[in-house]
């Protein structure tokens, strides 16, 4: 089948590079409509997790996406995708901002504050080894919920978790010339 990857806004056109490098063929999500495409899995790219998660509430994608979370479809979401996915987000970032919140996780947005939040390093990663892991006004994981694996972390931050069929990452692996983060995705 496919992947469907949010095209709303963001780094959507780079893990569609990524995903095709694998020969995934993908589906871009920009309305309501092409949610009847083929697709049985889901990624969330970064970008500006308050733009996306009123764009989705506005074209009336986040319930249809929501239910297909819950029911099980796999999904990798980087960076505001994890935003996207936080059941919770700490206090003074949370402005009532519709999201997906299908992810049993406690995150903080702009975690490494606004400027210095940008960095790049390599981190040994559950499942996928040593990766190269591009930051960018990342958040990290504060608390993870019961069913929540941590995959990794950074400093002692959480910056990658797994609940069931959702990979969330703090980091963008869509950046980065390795191949191991969206294989892990195509293998659950
Ligand atoms: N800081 C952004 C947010 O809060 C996320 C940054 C990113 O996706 N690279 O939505």
């Amino acid at each position: 089948m496919a992947t469907a990857v949010l095209a709303v806004q963001g780094a959507f056109a780079e893990h569609e590079a990524k995903l095709a490098e694998l020969g995934e063929t993908c589906v871009e999500l920009r309305q309501a409509a092409d949610l009847t495409q083929p697709f049985d899995r889901l990624v969330l790219p970064g970008g500006e997790s308050t733009t996306q998660g009123k764009l989705l509430d506005e074209l009336g994608m986040l319930e249809p996406l929501r239910e297909r979370i819950a029911g099980g479809m796999p999904v990798l979401a980087t960076c505001a995708g994890l935003i996207l996915l936080a059941s919770r987000l700490d206090a003074h970032d949370d402005k009532g901002t519709p999201r997906l919140g299908t992810m049993d996780v406690l995150v903080r947005r702009n975690a490494y504050g606004r400027q210095l939040g940008s960095f790049h390093t390599e981190l040994e990663l559950a499942g996928a080894g040593i990766v190269p892991a591009t930051f960018i006004r990342a958040p990290f994981v504060m608390e993870t919920g019961a069913g929540v694996q941590t995959l990794a972390t950074c400093d002692g931050n959480v910056v990658a978790v797994r609940q069931g069929n959702q990979l969330g990452l703090a980091f963008h692996p869509e950046l980065d010339d390795s191949p191991r983060i969206h294989e892990l995705f195509l293998s659950l």
